[in-house]
């Protein structure tokens, strides 16, 4: 093995790594540097490098375990001066953390060990050090329940197996008639170690490991091994983050929030990361240690004042109580509380981003244990990135890339009916943990929202609390309930991270899961039934209610704003009817990049004088059916014409197989047949006749045009007269014909030459000209390798990613179901091709194409209409591939401007 640096150490307001070295160190490691070089204070420590992790997956254990060996005993000599107590010591001994931190955040994946180093002599020598007895054993007690579970396998696969350690627990307490943790004596503490250790030894058939040492090698190795748990796994896959990164291990000087009444922790928030509001949050518990506050065991109380006043409004707590029962840290522990609130602005300024921290404190001394930019809702991400840009904290550019594109998707979502929410009946009130409005039926178990989810029913998680185990649930539910945890629970924290809707800590709900029953605001509910939650106050209500579109902030328009500023691409709609069209222009389209004219077919009657002319004899009969279809068409390309008031809209030539527009059932048959005058008989062999075996690959496209010019004629006659009597209003126009589905550069000359006959013919009869352009799709392979022989014809090229990736790859879009998922979980491909551009195939003829198209005609404009054009991903990838704009569906375009602006500020180099 190499002999790199394979440990770094920190502590004392010095460190030998930084905040800029996430990759190696993992962003917690980097930061817990960081603050100490910032002179935070922080309990020494030292980073085992990702490389390690690295390692550890190609030579195993033993060989990482000696490869390291050396740097980690110096480090920890130096973490023993530091604190004054010796690792391994029974008197006097250092106990540590060990603590994954991969390069970014995933909240919960990994594993963390607490108290290690201790063993049945270091705990009498803890407890007469301290003095503190209780203290002493809850941590040995912690210790060995969490090294059995992370490093000695004690948890079961499954959470519907038994725990044996909590079956311990719960048992004991039944026993004794105890509810919290907290009441077990030390007598109690003591026997559950010993329970503990006797349960290790007959699951495992060894000894729990008494030599800190061997402890420390064990556990270090498991948090290596807990990178490719299912949990992070899944989590890596769902977040797009490879394998290959590997996880940081840091090992840290315990600190202990459990040491009494004068010790806490908790963890907290610069900003509100559900709203976005600037203000300090969080919450605590006093006398606890490590994820007590997240796991929902206890409810944790508010860390300000302020917020636990709100807090109390919320649940309905009277003043009185809550001053009693549920103070905030500021008054139980205000000198501890002035000092995280001077250091938790240190931070965000430090940092210029919205912090989540994590604190304890030890007899009233204050140490952070870490810090990382917070993760956020849609809409807090908008509202931060604009107020930081607006107090100074951070410039527009990074404002602009502040806001992940997707996550925009979360505030354009729908809203409860203000009417309906009027009239809904409210079960309860918990936490309004994660912004939304969720309608689904109850499921109880992570597994069966996601099997429900795939059946295709709306379903809401219902849970004590979550775990990072139902993660998968979460994910496939509507929102999520629980009836335990704060704000910074588990669920909440996950939850805002996926922009899911959820309520925590509803505390008048029970939960059976045996019986798979609920029962809130005195009524019982079982699975399948239909709840309703509001996450942005918290509430919980009977039954269906109905939702409508969100309203859209300030701060959302003074976002897209900044972007335009920077997004060198443009962002048109695909839209077919005016009232799309307008909500685009509302999101800020500027321009219709696809309009298909068939869908136009479909409504009211015209879909009989669409059927005449497929179902015609001949070229005559053909005509006098579109001669029925030409002031239909007119009409509504006028519409839309006048709507986008001179922003270019992309008309596309009839394109799908004639099939399509047929009716394939004998009732409707025989009705189509009376009104055409013609036999059953004789309509189902025309019919018939139209049935191809791959109809994708079959007579659609330009080649209806190029079969039948006189429909190529009609819709070019529709569009330009209905451009003639729009500007003829006085409304400007700019219109692009698009001929679809070409593969050579005759099949587009050929049509072209229609369109301009038609155009000159109109022009002639109005005796007035205007300007128009006529181009193509790009949606055949050849098209792409041949585009500098078409651009000698076509003014522009689009794209037509949809088609373009189904014939490159070779995949049906309508088939993949099939395969796909397969695919992605055996890695065979890493996203859908059809959402996310296949950019080394794909994106490689999209290049082509735009490269050749430009050598003919350097001024070629060229965009793209596929369903990539709403996805960020994509968006980036055609913004370098010199495209001029990107078209998508309506919702999507404030996506793809974001997106569009970021690739740009990207690009120059921000
Ligand atoms: P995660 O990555 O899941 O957040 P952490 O490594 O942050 O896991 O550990 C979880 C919790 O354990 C911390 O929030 C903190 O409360 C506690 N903890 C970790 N290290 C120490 C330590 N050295 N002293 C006291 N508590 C610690
Ligand atoms: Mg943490
Ligand atoms: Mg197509």
């Amino acid at each position: 093995m190499s002999n790199k640096k394979r440990v770094y150490s920190f502590g004392n307001k010095v460190a030998e790594g930084n905040g800029k070295m996430k990759e190696l160190l993992g962003g917690k490691g980097a930061n817990l540097a960081e603050m100490n070089l910032i002179g935070i204070p922080v309990p020494p420590g030292f980073t085992i490098t990702t490389e390690v992790c690295t390692e550890f997956y190609d030579h195993g254990k033993e060989a990482t375990v000696a490869s390291m060996d050396a740097e980690v005993r110096a480090a920890m000599k130096k973490m023993e001066q530091t604190m004054g107590m010796e690792f391994g010591s029974n008197t006097n001994p250092l106990l540590v953390s060990v603590r994954s931190g991969a390069r970014v955040s995933m909240p919960g994946m990994m594993d963390t060990i607490l108290n290690l180093g201790l063993n049945d002599q270091a705990v009498e020598g803890i407890a007469k050090k301290s003095g503190n007895d209780r203290f002493a054993w809850d941590s040995y007690r912690r210790f060995v329940q969490m090294y059995g579970d992370v490093v000695l396998g004690m948890k079961p696969e499954s959470k519907e197996d038994h725990d044996p350690f909590e079956e311990i627990i719960d048992h004991l307490k039944e026993e004794k008639g105890i509810k919290n943790d907290t009441d077990f004596t030390v007598d109690d503490l003591k026997l559950l170690v010993q329970k503990f250790k006797a349960a290790v030894k007959e699951k495992t058939g060894k000894e729990f490991p008494t030599d800190p040492w061997e402890q420390l090698a064990g556990a270090v190795c498991a948090v290596f091994e807990s990178w490719m748990n299912p949990r992070a796994c899944l989590y890596r896959q769902m977040h797009k983050y490879p394998a290959e990164w590997g996880t940081a291990v840091n090992v840290q000087a315990m600190v202990f929030g459990n040491m009494g009444n004068g010790s806490a922790t908790g963890v907290a928030f610069t900003r509100d990361a559900s709203t976005g509001e600037n203000i300090f949050n969080g919450e605590y518990l006093i006398n606890a240690q490590g994820e007590d506050v997240v796991a929902g065991i206890r409810t944790p109380q508010e860390v300000t004042l302020e917020g636990s006043r709100r807090w109390a409004a919320l649940q309905g707590v009277s003043e009185d109580e809550r001053a009693s029962k549920y103070p905030s840290l500021e008054e139980t522990m205000p000198t501890a509380y002035a000092e995280l609130f001077a250091i938790q602005n240190h931070l965000e300024t430090y940092f210029k981003d919205m912090q989540d921290i994590e604190f304890t404190i030890q007899d009233g001394k204050l140490w952070m244990l870490q810090t990382r930019s917070g993760k956020r809702t849609g809409a807090a991400m908008v509202r931060m990135a604009v107020e930081m840009c607006k107090e100074g904290l951070i410039d527009e550019p990074t404002a602009v890339l502040r806001v992940e594109p997707a996550k925009l998707d979360e505030l354009l979502h729908p809203v409860f009916d203000k009417k309906a929410i009027g009239l809904a009946k409210v079960l309860g009130k918990g936490l309004p943990a994660s912004p939304g409005a969720a309608t689904g039926q109850i499921v109880f178990f992570a597994d069966d929202a996601h099997e429900w989810a795939e059946k295709g029913h709306k379903v809401i998680l219902v849970r004590v609390e979550t775990s990072p185990e139902d993660l998968k649930g979460m994910n496939a539910a509507e929102g999520i309930l629980t009836a335990r945890g704060g704000m910074t629970s588990h669920a909440a924290v996950v939850a805002r991270g996926m922009g899911k809707c959820c309520v925590s800590g509803v505390g008048a709900l029970e939960i059976n899961y045996k019986t798979r029953t609920m029962t809130i605001g005195g009524k019982e509910y079982k699975e399948g039934d239909w709840i309703s939650l509001n996450g942005s106050t918290g509430e919980v209500y009977d039954g269906k209610v109905a939702t409508e579109a969100a309203e859209l902030s300030g701060d959302f328009g003074e976002l897209m704003a900044m972007a335009a500023k920077y997004a060198k691409m443009k962002v048109r709609t695909n839209a077919d009817t005016p009232k799309d069209a307008a909500v685009a222009f509302a999101f800020g389209a500027e321009g219709i990049g696809l309009c298909r004219t068939e869908h136009m077919f479909f409504e009211g009657d015209r879909i009989n004088a669409v059927r005449e002319m497929i179902l015609a004899d001949d070229e005559a009969g053909r005509r006098v059916a579109l001669d029925k279809l030409l002031p239909i068409q007119r009409e509504d390309f006028e519409g839309i014409f006048e709507a986008m008031n001179g922003y270019p809209v992309t008309v596309r030539l009839l394109d799908p197989p004639l099939h399509e527009f047929v009716p394939h059932f004998e009732k409707e048959q025989t009705e189509l047949g009376k009104l055409l005058g013609k036999s059953v008989e004789i309509i189902k062999a025309k019919i018939e006749n139209l049935i191809e075996v791959n109809p994708m690959l079959g007579h659609r496209g330009c080649r209806l045009g190029n079969t039948y010019p006189e429909i190529t004629e009609m819709q070019t006659r529709a569009i330009i007269e209905a451009a003639l009597n729009v500007t003829a209003k006085g409304v400007p126009v700019n219109i692009e014909i698009m001929v679809p589905l070409v593969g050579n550069h005759k099949e587009f000359k050929y049509q072209k030459n229609v369109i301009d006959t038609t155009a000159e013919q109109v022009f002639a009869e109005r005796k007035k000209r205007i300007d128009y352009m006529v181009g193509t799709m790009i949606e055949v392979p050849r098209a792409a390798v041949t585009a500098n022989e078409i651009a000698e014809f076509a003014e522009f090229f689009s794209f037509g990613t949809n088609d373009l990736t189904q014939m490159t790859l070779g995949f049906s879009r309508d088939d993949i179901a099939k395969f796909l998922p397969i695919y992605l979980e055996k890695g065979i491909l890493k996203v859908d091709p059809f959402q996310t551009l296949d950019v080394k195939g794909v994106g490689q003829l999209l290049r082509e194409g735009v490269f050749k198209g430009r050598s003919t005609r350097p001024e070629l404009k060229c965009g793209i209409c596929g369903e990539h054009g709403g996805d960020p991903a994509s968006v980036e990838f055609c913004h370098y591939a010199g495209l001029n704009y990107v078209s998508c569906s309506p919702f999507r375009v404030p996506i793809a401007r974001l997106a569009a602006a970021h690739a740009a500020i990207k690009q120059a180099g921000k």
